[in-house]
Protein backbone atom coordinates (compact mmCIF):
# COMPACT_ATOMS: atom_id res chain seq x y z
CA UNK A 1 0.00 0.00 0.00
CA UNK A 2 1.04 3.54 -0.91
CA UNK A 3 0.17 5.92 1.14
CA UNK A 4 1.32 9.70 1.19
CA UNK A 5 2.04 10.21 4.85
CA UNK A 6 2.96 6.67 6.17
CA UNK A 7 2.60 7.92 9.52
CA UNK A 8 -0.99 7.23 9.54
CA UNK A 9 0.19 3.46 9.42
CA UNK A 10 0.50 3.16 13.05
CA UNK A 11 0.53 -0.43 14.60
CA UNK A 12 1.11 0.99 18.23
CA UNK A 13 -1.66 1.17 20.42
CA UNK A 14 -3.20 4.68 21.69
CA UNK A 15 -3.43 4.48 25.13
CA UNK A 16 -4.29 7.89 27.12
CA UNK A 17 -2.56 10.16 24.65
CA UNK A 18 0.43 7.72 24.88
CA UNK A 19 1.70 5.33 21.78
CA UNK A 20 2.35 2.31 23.53
CA UNK A 21 4.20 -0.84 21.89
CA UNK A 22 2.44 -3.55 23.99
CA UNK A 23 4.19 -7.33 24.49
CA UNK A 24 2.18 -9.81 21.60
CA UNK A 25 1.45 -8.59 18.36
CA UNK A 26 -1.78 -9.30 16.39
CA UNK A 27 -0.93 -10.25 12.61
CA UNK A 28 -3.21 -7.91 10.40
CA UNK A 29 -3.66 -9.58 6.47
CA UNK A 30 -4.99 -8.65 3.55
CA UNK A 31 -8.25 -10.66 2.99
CA UNK A 32 -7.54 -10.19 -1.03
CA UNK A 33 -3.99 -11.82 -0.69
CA UNK A 34 -3.76 -13.31 2.80
CA UNK A 35 -0.18 -11.41 3.30
CA UNK A 36 0.71 -9.96 6.29
CA UNK A 37 0.46 -5.94 6.19
CA UNK A 38 1.12 -5.38 9.61
CA UNK A 39 1.72 -6.67 13.55
CA UNK A 40 0.03 -3.95 15.70
CA UNK A 41 0.06 -4.10 19.81
CA UNK A 42 -2.12 -6.84 21.60
CA UNK A 43 -3.46 -5.02 24.64
CA UNK A 44 -4.23 -6.84 27.68
CA UNK A 45 -7.25 -6.29 29.84
CA UNK A 46 -4.68 -4.31 32.43
CA UNK A 47 -4.26 -2.29 29.24
CA UNK A 48 -8.06 -1.76 29.37
CA UNK A 49 -8.09 -0.93 33.18
CA UNK A 50 -5.53 1.65 32.99
CA UNK A 51 -7.37 3.58 29.43
CA UNK A 52 -10.22 3.62 31.45
CA UNK A 53 -8.71 5.13 34.59
CA UNK A 54 -6.60 7.81 32.08
CA UNK A 55 -10.61 8.63 31.09
CA UNK A 56 -12.01 9.00 34.17
CA UNK A 57 -9.54 11.61 35.19
CA UNK A 58 -9.72 13.30 31.90
CA UNK A 59 -13.52 13.51 31.93
CA UNK A 60 -14.16 16.30 34.64
CA UNK A 61 -12.10 18.55 32.32
CA UNK A 62 -13.23 17.63 29.08
CA UNK A 63 -16.62 18.05 29.81
CA UNK A 64 -16.11 21.46 31.70
CA UNK A 65 -15.09 22.70 27.74
CA UNK A 66 -17.88 24.30 26.31
CA UNK A 67 -20.01 22.60 23.23
CA UNK A 68 -18.15 24.97 21.02
CA UNK A 69 -14.73 24.57 22.36
CA UNK A 70 -15.10 20.82 21.86
CA UNK A 71 -16.67 21.47 18.86
CA UNK A 72 -13.67 23.49 17.10
CA UNK A 73 -11.88 20.13 17.99
CA UNK A 74 -13.89 17.87 16.17
CA UNK A 75 -13.94 19.63 13.63
CA UNK A 76 -10.19 19.92 13.21
CA UNK A 77 -10.27 16.65 13.30
CA UNK A 78 -13.16 16.27 10.69
CA UNK A 79 -11.03 18.54 8.74
CA UNK A 80 -7.94 16.31 8.96
CA UNK A 81 -9.47 12.79 8.36
CA UNK A 82 -10.91 14.50 4.86
CA UNK A 83 -7.57 15.76 3.92
CA UNK A 84 -5.95 12.47 4.46
CA UNK A 85 -9.06 10.47 3.42
CA UNK A 86 -7.26 8.54 0.25
CA UNK A 87 -4.38 7.79 2.40
CA UNK A 88 -7.11 6.52 4.89
CA UNK A 89 -9.47 4.74 2.38
CA UNK A 90 -6.20 2.73 1.01
CA UNK A 91 -5.46 1.41 4.69
CA UNK A 92 -8.94 0.29 4.79
CA UNK A 93 -8.98 -1.68 1.53
CA UNK A 94 -5.57 -3.07 2.40
CA UNK A 95 -7.17 -4.39 5.87
CA UNK A 96 -11.22 -4.74 4.90
CA UNK A 97 -10.94 -5.54 1.14
CA UNK A 98 -13.61 -3.27 -0.08
CA UNK A 99 -13.41 -1.76 -3.25
CA UNK A 100 -11.60 1.51 -2.94
CA UNK A 101 -14.30 3.57 -4.35
CA UNK A 102 -16.16 1.91 -1.24
CA UNK A 103 -13.65 2.54 0.99
CA UNK A 104 -13.13 6.29 0.38
CA UNK A 105 -17.01 6.23 0.52
CA UNK A 106 -16.55 5.22 3.92
CA UNK A 107 -13.92 7.42 5.03
CA UNK A 108 -16.53 10.83 4.09
CA UNK A 109 -19.41 8.88 5.88
CA UNK A 110 -17.11 8.52 8.93
CA UNK A 111 -16.04 11.51 8.59
CA UNK A 112 -19.70 13.43 8.07
CA UNK A 113 -20.54 12.36 11.35
CA UNK A 114 -17.27 13.62 12.97
CA UNK A 115 -18.62 17.13 11.72
CA UNK A 116 -22.37 16.40 12.68
CA UNK A 117 -21.86 15.53 16.03
CA UNK A 118 -19.40 18.33 16.12
CA UNK A 119 -22.24 20.61 15.13
CA UNK A 120 -24.62 18.67 17.47
CA UNK A 121 -22.03 19.73 20.40
CA UNK A 122 -23.62 23.06 20.48
CA UNK A 123 -26.99 22.22 20.86
CA UNK A 124 -27.33 20.01 23.95
CA UNK A 125 -30.50 21.73 25.35
CA UNK A 126 -32.32 20.71 28.44
CA UNK A 127 -35.68 22.50 29.33
CA UNK A 128 -37.99 24.79 31.31
CA UNK A 129 -41.25 22.80 33.12
CA UNK A 130 -43.82 25.07 34.20
CA UNK A 131 -44.02 24.14 37.70
CA UNK A 132 -47.02 22.12 39.36
CA UNK A 133 -46.85 24.97 42.57
CA UNK A 134 -46.92 28.33 42.58
CA UNK A 135 -43.79 28.41 44.06
CA UNK A 136 -41.36 25.24 42.24
CA UNK A 137 -39.39 26.07 38.98
CA UNK A 138 -38.40 23.13 37.08
CA UNK A 139 -35.25 22.64 34.70
CA UNK A 140 -33.72 19.90 33.05
CA UNK A 141 -30.41 19.57 31.57
CA UNK A 142 -28.01 17.37 29.63
CA UNK A 143 -24.87 15.89 31.11
CA UNK A 144 -22.42 13.55 29.60
CA UNK A 145 -22.64 10.01 30.59
CA UNK A 146 -19.31 9.66 31.82
CA UNK A 147 -16.27 7.05 30.15
CA UNK A 148 -17.43 5.13 27.89
CA UNK A 149 -16.17 1.81 25.98
CA UNK A 150 -16.60 1.30 22.05
CA UNK A 151 -16.73 -2.60 20.51
CA UNK A 152 -16.50 -2.19 16.99
CA UNK A 153 -16.67 -4.54 14.12
CA UNK A 154 -14.53 -5.11 10.89
CA UNK A 155 -16.82 -4.47 8.12
CA UNK A 156 -16.98 -0.60 8.38
CA UNK A 157 -13.32 -0.08 10.38
CA UNK A 158 -13.79 3.20 10.03
CA UNK A 159 -17.24 4.67 10.29
CA UNK A 160 -18.46 1.86 12.89
CA UNK A 161 -15.93 3.80 15.50
CA UNK A 162 -16.31 7.08 14.17
CA UNK A 163 -20.16 7.16 14.70
CA UNK A 164 -19.37 5.74 18.29
CA UNK A 165 -16.41 8.35 19.20
CA UNK A 166 -17.55 11.21 17.42
CA UNK A 167 -21.19 12.06 19.60
CA UNK A 168 -19.49 10.66 22.95
CA UNK A 169 -16.33 13.07 22.54
CA UNK A 170 -19.23 15.98 21.31
CA UNK A 171 -21.54 15.05 24.57
CA UNK A 172 -18.36 15.17 26.63
CA UNK A 173 -17.45 11.71 27.33
CA UNK A 174 -14.37 9.84 27.38
CA UNK A 175 -13.81 6.97 25.56
CA UNK A 176 -12.29 4.09 25.41
CA UNK A 177 -12.06 1.70 21.89
CA UNK A 178 -11.18 -1.42 20.92
CA UNK A 179 -11.68 -1.95 16.97
CA UNK A 180 -11.83 -5.72 15.42
CA UNK A 181 -8.52 -7.97 15.82
CA UNK A 182 -8.69 -8.27 11.74
CA UNK A 183 -9.31 -4.09 10.78
CA UNK A 184 -7.78 -2.45 13.60
CA UNK A 185 -5.39 0.18 11.53
CA UNK A 186 -8.20 2.16 10.28
CA UNK A 187 -8.70 2.63 14.08
CA UNK A 188 -5.44 3.44 15.00
CA UNK A 189 -5.34 6.18 11.79
CA UNK A 190 -8.42 8.17 13.19
CA UNK A 191 -6.32 7.86 16.36
CA UNK A 192 -3.37 9.67 14.90
CA UNK A 193 -5.38 12.54 13.65
CA UNK A 194 -7.40 12.81 16.51
CA UNK A 195 -4.39 13.43 18.39
CA UNK A 196 -3.04 16.08 15.44
CA UNK A 197 -6.37 17.64 15.86
CA UNK A 198 -5.48 18.47 19.42
CA UNK A 199 -7.91 15.90 21.65
CA UNK A 200 -5.75 16.28 25.07
CA UNK A 201 -4.66 13.19 26.63
CA UNK A 202 -6.80 10.40 28.08
CA UNK A 203 -9.59 12.08 26.30
CA UNK A 204 -9.51 9.15 23.74
CA UNK A 205 -7.83 5.39 24.03
CA UNK A 206 -8.02 3.15 21.09
CA UNK A 207 -6.72 -0.36 22.12
CA UNK A 208 -6.49 -3.09 19.55
CA UNK A 209 -6.75 -6.08 21.28
CA UNK A 210 -7.27 -10.43 20.56
CA UNK A 211 -8.46 -10.86 24.21
CA UNK A 212 -11.72 -9.36 23.04
CA UNK A 213 -13.31 -11.35 26.27
CA UNK A 214 -10.96 -10.16 28.15
CA UNK A 215 -11.51 -6.21 27.55
CA UNK A 216 -15.13 -7.12 27.19
CA UNK A 217 -15.78 -8.15 31.15
CA UNK A 218 -13.47 -4.94 32.23
CA UNK A 219 -15.57 -2.49 30.14
CA UNK A 220 -18.22 -4.63 31.56
CA UNK A 221 -17.18 -4.57 35.19
CA UNK A 222 -14.93 -1.61 35.99
CA UNK A 223 -17.55 0.59 37.67
CA UNK A 224 -15.49 3.72 36.00
CA UNK A 225 -16.88 2.60 32.50
CA UNK A 226 -20.58 4.22 32.73
CA UNK A 227 -22.00 2.87 28.96
CA UNK A 228 -21.09 0.77 26.06
CA UNK A 229 -21.23 1.82 22.82
CA UNK A 230 -21.39 -1.98 21.11
CA UNK A 231 -21.37 -2.78 16.91
CA UNK A 232 -21.63 -6.42 16.13
CA UNK A 233 -23.47 -9.67 16.31
CA UNK A 234 -26.63 -10.05 18.36
CA UNK A 235 -24.89 -12.71 20.67
CA UNK A 236 -22.28 -10.65 21.41
CA UNK A 237 -24.67 -8.11 22.27
CA UNK A 238 -26.22 -10.39 24.26
CA UNK A 239 -22.98 -11.56 26.31
CA UNK A 240 -22.36 -8.17 27.10
CA UNK A 241 -25.95 -7.35 28.44
CA UNK A 242 -25.52 -10.10 30.91
CA UNK A 243 -22.24 -9.30 31.75
CA UNK A 244 -23.43 -5.61 32.18
CA UNK A 245 -26.45 -6.86 34.24
CA UNK A 246 -24.50 -6.89 37.52
CA UNK A 247 -23.72 -2.73 37.17
CA UNK A 248 -27.01 -2.04 35.05
CA UNK A 249 -24.67 -0.75 32.85
CA UNK A 250 -26.22 1.51 29.91
CA UNK A 251 -25.82 0.03 26.61
CA UNK A 252 -26.18 0.93 23.09
CA UNK A 253 -26.17 -1.96 20.70
CA UNK A 254 -26.34 -2.52 16.94
CA UNK A 255 -26.46 -5.81 16.31
CA UNK A 256 -26.88 -8.16 13.11
CA UNK A 257 -30.34 -7.74 10.59
CA UNK A 258 -32.21 -10.07 8.21
CA UNK A 259 -33.32 -7.24 6.01
CA UNK A 260 -36.88 -8.11 3.52
CA UNK A 261 -36.76 -5.97 0.52
CA UNK A 262 -40.18 -6.02 -0.77
CA UNK A 263 -40.91 -5.65 -4.55
CA UNK A 264 -44.57 -4.77 -5.37
CA UNK A 265 -46.05 -5.18 -9.13
CA UNK A 266 -46.34 -1.80 -9.66
CA UNK A 267 -42.89 -1.24 -8.71
CA UNK A 268 -40.03 0.98 -10.67
CA UNK A 269 -38.24 -2.50 -12.12
CA UNK A 270 -34.62 -0.81 -13.00
CA UNK A 271 -35.03 1.02 -9.76
CA UNK A 272 -35.80 -2.02 -7.38
CA UNK A 273 -32.98 -4.19 -9.31
CA UNK A 274 -30.24 -0.82 -8.53
CA UNK A 275 -31.72 -0.41 -5.15
CA UNK A 276 -31.51 -4.33 -4.47
CA UNK A 277 -27.43 -4.33 -5.82
CA UNK A 278 -26.60 -1.71 -3.76
CA UNK A 279 -29.00 -3.09 -0.73
CA UNK A 280 -27.59 -6.37 -1.19
CA UNK A 281 -23.76 -6.38 -2.52
CA UNK A 282 -22.24 -3.81 -1.05
CA UNK A 283 -19.32 -4.80 0.77
CA UNK A 284 -19.52 -7.87 -1.08
CA UNK A 285 -22.95 -8.41 1.18
CA UNK A 286 -20.99 -7.73 4.21
CA UNK A 287 -23.59 -5.10 6.37
CA UNK A 288 -25.89 -5.22 8.72
CA UNK A 289 -28.17 -3.38 6.54
CA UNK A 290 -27.88 -5.61 3.42
CA UNK A 291 -31.21 -7.38 2.09
CA UNK A 292 -31.26 -10.92 3.39
CA UNK A 293 -34.43 -11.66 2.08
CA UNK A 294 -35.67 -10.59 -1.37
CA UNK A 295 -39.46 -10.52 -1.80
CA UNK A 296 -40.87 -9.90 -5.64
CA UNK A 297 -44.87 -9.83 -6.23
CA UNK A 298 -45.75 -12.54 -8.58
CA UNK A 299 -46.53 -10.38 -11.48
CA UNK A 300 -42.82 -8.50 -11.18
CA UNK A 301 -41.11 -11.12 -9.96
CA UNK A 302 -39.89 -13.19 -13.57
CA UNK A 303 -38.44 -9.94 -15.03
CA UNK A 304 -37.22 -8.79 -11.43
CA UNK A 305 -35.07 -11.75 -11.14
CA UNK A 306 -34.45 -11.59 -14.92
CA UNK A 307 -33.05 -8.46 -14.78
CA UNK A 308 -31.51 -8.72 -11.30
CA UNK A 309 -29.84 -11.85 -12.41
CA UNK A 310 -28.08 -9.93 -15.79
CA UNK A 311 -27.08 -7.15 -13.46
CA UNK A 312 -24.99 -9.43 -10.77
CA UNK A 313 -23.68 -11.23 -13.42
CA UNK A 314 -21.85 -8.09 -14.61
CA UNK A 315 -20.41 -7.51 -11.44
CA UNK A 316 -16.67 -7.30 -11.80
CA UNK A 317 -15.54 -9.57 -8.55
CA UNK A 318 -11.58 -8.76 -7.57
CA UNK A 319 -9.34 -7.34 -5.29
CA UNK A 320 -10.45 -4.15 -3.41
CA UNK A 321 -7.01 -2.01 -4.78
CA UNK A 322 -7.72 -3.12 -8.55
CA UNK A 323 -9.31 -0.82 -10.84
CA UNK A 324 -12.70 -1.39 -11.60
CA UNK A 325 -13.46 -4.25 -8.76
CA UNK A 326 -16.97 -3.69 -7.28
CA UNK A 327 -17.16 -7.09 -5.18
CA UNK A 328 -13.74 -8.01 -2.63
CA UNK A 329 -13.06 -10.54 -1.25
CA UNK A 330 -15.08 -12.08 2.36
CA UNK A 331 -13.34 -11.37 5.43
CA UNK A 332 -12.13 -14.73 6.26
CA UNK A 333 -12.90 -18.55 5.24
CA UNK A 334 -15.50 -18.82 7.98
CA UNK A 335 -17.20 -16.30 6.45
CA UNK A 336 -17.02 -18.05 3.26
CA UNK A 337 -18.34 -21.07 4.58
CA UNK A 338 -21.22 -19.66 5.83
CA UNK A 339 -22.68 -18.49 2.67
CA UNK A 340 -21.74 -21.98 1.11
CA UNK A 341 -23.97 -23.44 4.12
CA UNK A 342 -26.39 -21.27 3.09
CA UNK A 343 -26.04 -22.14 -0.41
CA UNK A 344 -26.32 -26.15 -0.09
CA UNK A 345 -29.05 -25.69 2.13
CA UNK A 346 -31.33 -22.99 -0.29
CA UNK A 347 -30.72 -26.15 -3.43
CA UNK A 348 -30.90 -28.62 -1.69
CA UNK A 349 -34.68 -27.74 -0.48
CA UNK A 350 -35.60 -26.42 -4.32
CA UNK A 351 -33.81 -23.05 -4.87
CA UNK A 352 -32.51 -22.25 -8.48
CA UNK A 353 -29.47 -20.70 -8.85
CA UNK A 354 -29.71 -17.63 -11.34
CA UNK A 355 -26.39 -16.08 -11.76
CA UNK A 356 -22.91 -17.18 -9.96
CA UNK A 357 -22.92 -19.88 -7.27
CA UNK A 358 -19.33 -20.89 -7.34
CA UNK A 359 -16.29 -20.02 -4.75
CA UNK A 360 -13.25 -18.72 -6.26
CA UNK A 361 -10.00 -18.42 -5.24
CA UNK A 362 -9.31 -17.31 -1.50
CA UNK A 363 -11.91 -15.87 0.04
CA UNK A 364 -13.73 -13.94 -2.73
CA UNK A 365 -17.45 -15.90 -3.79
CA UNK A 366 -18.92 -15.34 -7.09
CA UNK A 367 -22.29 -12.71 -6.64
CA UNK A 368 -24.97 -14.98 -6.84
CA UNK A 369 -28.89 -15.06 -6.94
CA UNK A 370 -31.07 -17.67 -6.26
CA UNK A 371 -35.00 -17.62 -6.95
CA UNK A 372 -37.81 -20.42 -5.97
CA UNK A 373 -36.09 -19.47 -1.59
CA UNK A 374 -39.15 -20.36 0.77
CA UNK A 375 -39.59 -19.73 4.11
CA UNK A 376 -38.09 -23.30 5.64
CA UNK A 377 -34.14 -22.54 4.12
CA UNK A 378 -32.23 -21.78 6.55
CA UNK A 379 -31.35 -17.89 4.60
CA UNK A 380 -34.74 -17.01 5.52
CA UNK A 381 -33.55 -17.32 9.26
CA UNK A 382 -29.77 -16.83 9.51
CA UNK A 383 -28.30 -13.35 8.40
CA UNK A 384 -25.76 -14.73 5.41
CA UNK A 385 -23.10 -11.51 5.34
CA UNK A 386 -22.09 -12.35 1.77
CA UNK A 387 -23.21 -11.60 -2.19
CA UNK A 388 -26.29 -14.07 -2.16
CA UNK A 389 -29.16 -12.64 -3.18
CA UNK A 390 -32.24 -15.60 -2.35
CA UNK A 391 -35.75 -14.29 -3.73
CA UNK A 392 -39.42 -15.19 -2.77
CA UNK A 393 -42.86 -14.91 -4.43
CA UNK A 394 -45.34 -13.59 -2.40
CA UNK A 395 -49.20 -12.68 -4.12
CA UNK A 396 -50.65 -10.22 -1.42
CA UNK A 397 -49.31 -7.41 0.94
CA UNK A 398 -50.62 -8.93 4.01
CA UNK A 399 -48.59 -12.21 3.28
CA UNK A 400 -45.59 -9.96 2.40
CA UNK A 401 -45.47 -7.76 5.72
CA UNK A 402 -46.27 -11.07 8.11
CA UNK A 403 -43.17 -13.22 6.45
CA UNK A 404 -41.29 -9.65 6.35
CA UNK A 405 -41.84 -9.63 10.19
CA UNK A 406 -41.48 -13.03 10.51
CA UNK A 407 -38.41 -12.87 12.38
CA UNK A 408 -36.41 -11.80 15.55
CA UNK A 409 -34.35 -8.80 14.04
CA UNK A 410 -35.64 -5.58 13.27
CA UNK A 411 -33.07 -3.05 11.54
CA UNK A 412 -33.26 -1.99 7.84
CA UNK A 413 -36.19 -3.19 5.60
CA UNK A 414 -36.52 -1.74 2.01
CA UNK A 415 -39.61 -1.28 -0.05
CA UNK A 416 -40.34 -0.49 -3.99
CA UNK A 417 -43.64 0.54 -5.26
CA UNK A 418 -45.22 3.74 -6.76
CA UNK A 419 -48.94 3.92 -4.44
CA UNK A 420 -48.47 5.98 -2.15
CA UNK A 421 -51.17 5.04 0.08
CA UNK A 422 -49.11 1.50 0.20
CA UNK A 423 -46.17 3.49 0.88
CA UNK A 424 -47.57 4.27 4.29
CA UNK A 425 -49.25 0.86 5.29
CA UNK A 426 -45.89 -1.27 4.53
CA UNK A 427 -43.83 1.21 6.23
CA UNK A 428 -46.10 1.35 9.40
CA UNK A 429 -46.50 -2.07 9.39
CA UNK A 430 -42.76 -3.27 9.24
CA UNK A 431 -41.40 -3.93 12.37
CA UNK A 432 -37.70 -2.23 11.68
CA UNK A 433 -35.96 0.48 12.94
CA UNK A 434 -35.61 1.39 8.60
CA UNK A 435 -37.12 1.29 5.97
CA UNK A 436 -36.22 2.28 2.50
CA UNK A 437 -38.86 3.47 0.67
CA UNK A 438 -37.85 3.12 -3.32
CA UNK A 439 -34.53 3.19 -2.32
CA UNK A 440 -31.78 0.77 -1.34
CA UNK A 441 -29.38 3.26 0.55
CA UNK A 442 -30.72 4.77 3.89
CA UNK A 443 -27.76 5.38 6.05
CA UNK A 444 -26.57 9.14 6.54
CA UNK A 445 -25.50 10.72 9.00
CA UNK A 446 -28.40 12.92 9.82
CA UNK A 447 -31.10 10.11 10.50
CA UNK A 448 -31.26 7.77 13.32
CA UNK A 449 -30.11 4.68 12.40
CA UNK A 450 -30.43 1.50 14.52
CA UNK A 451 -33.02 -1.31 15.42
CA UNK A 452 -35.55 -2.52 17.33
CA UNK A 453 -36.48 -6.39 18.72
CA UNK A 454 -33.44 -8.46 18.23
CA UNK A 455 -31.38 -5.83 16.19
CA UNK A 456 -30.04 -3.53 19.33
CA UNK A 457 -30.76 -0.61 21.65
CA UNK A 458 -30.34 3.33 20.49
CA UNK A 459 -29.67 4.96 17.58
CA UNK A 460 -26.56 6.61 15.92
CA UNK A 461 -26.51 9.97 13.96
CA UNK A 462 -28.93 12.78 13.88
CA UNK A 463 -29.99 14.60 17.40
CA UNK A 464 -30.89 11.85 18.96
CA UNK A 465 -27.69 9.77 18.58
CA UNK A 466 -25.90 12.19 21.04
CA UNK A 467 -28.85 11.96 23.18
CA UNK A 468 -27.79 8.77 23.64
CA UNK A 469 -24.46 9.70 25.48
CA UNK A 470 -26.55 11.67 28.19
CA UNK A 471 -27.85 11.29 31.13
CA UNK A 472 -30.74 14.00 31.94
CA UNK A 473 -31.08 15.48 35.55
CA UNK A 474 -34.07 17.00 37.18
CA UNK A 475 -33.77 20.11 39.18
CA UNK A 476 -36.87 21.11 41.02
CA UNK A 477 -36.19 24.88 42.43
CA UNK A 478 -38.36 25.51 45.45
CA UNK A 479 -38.66 29.47 45.42
CA UNK A 480 -39.64 30.04 49.25
P1 LIG B 1 -18.45 -10.30 13.78
O1 LIG B 1 -19.19 -11.53 13.41
O2 LIG B 1 -18.76 -9.10 12.99
O3 LIG B 1 -16.98 -10.51 13.99
P2 LIG B 1 -18.64 -10.04 16.62
O4 LIG B 1 -19.83 -9.65 17.42
O5 LIG B 1 -18.03 -11.38 16.90
O6 LIG B 1 -19.11 -9.90 15.14
O7 LIG B 1 -17.49 -8.96 16.74
C1 LIG B 1 -17.71 -7.58 16.85
C2 LIG B 1 -16.75 -7.01 17.88
O8 LIG B 1 -17.02 -7.63 19.13
C3 LIG B 1 -15.28 -7.26 17.57
O9 LIG B 1 -14.54 -6.13 17.97
C4 LIG B 1 -14.95 -8.44 18.46
O10 LIG B 1 -13.60 -8.51 18.82
C5 LIG B 1 -15.80 -8.13 19.67
N1 LIG B 1 -16.13 -9.28 20.53
C6 LIG B 1 -16.26 -10.58 20.19
N2 LIG B 1 -16.56 -11.32 21.27
C7 LIG B 1 -16.62 -10.49 22.33
C8 LIG B 1 -16.88 -10.64 23.74
N3 LIG B 1 -17.15 -11.82 24.28
N4 LIG B 1 -16.85 -9.53 24.51
C9 LIG B 1 -16.58 -8.32 23.98
N5 LIG B 1 -16.33 -8.12 22.67
C10 LIG B 1 -16.34 -9.17 21.86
Amino acid sequence: MRLSDPTLLETRAFLAGVWVQGGSRIAVRDPARGSLLAEVADCTRADAAAAIAAARAAQPGWAALTGKERAALLRRWHDLVIANADDLAAILTAEMGKPLAEAKGEILYGASYIEWFAEEAKRLYGEIIPGHQRDKRLLVIRQPIGVVAAITPWNFPNAMIARKLAPALAAGCTIVAKPAAETPLSALALAVLAERAGLPKGVLSVLPSIDAVGLGLEFCENPAVRKISFTGSTNVGRILMRQGAAQIKKLSLELGGNAPFIVFDDADLEAAVQGALVAKFRNAGQTCVCTNRIYAQAGIHDAFVARLSEAVAALRVGPGDEAGSEIGPLISVAALAKVEAHLVDARAKGAVVTTGGARLEGTFFQPTVLSGVRAEMQIAREETFGPLAPVFRFDTEAEVIAAANDTEFGLASYVFTRDLGRVWRVMEALEYGMVGVNTGLISTEVAPFGGIKQSGLGREGSRHGIEDYTELKYACLGLS
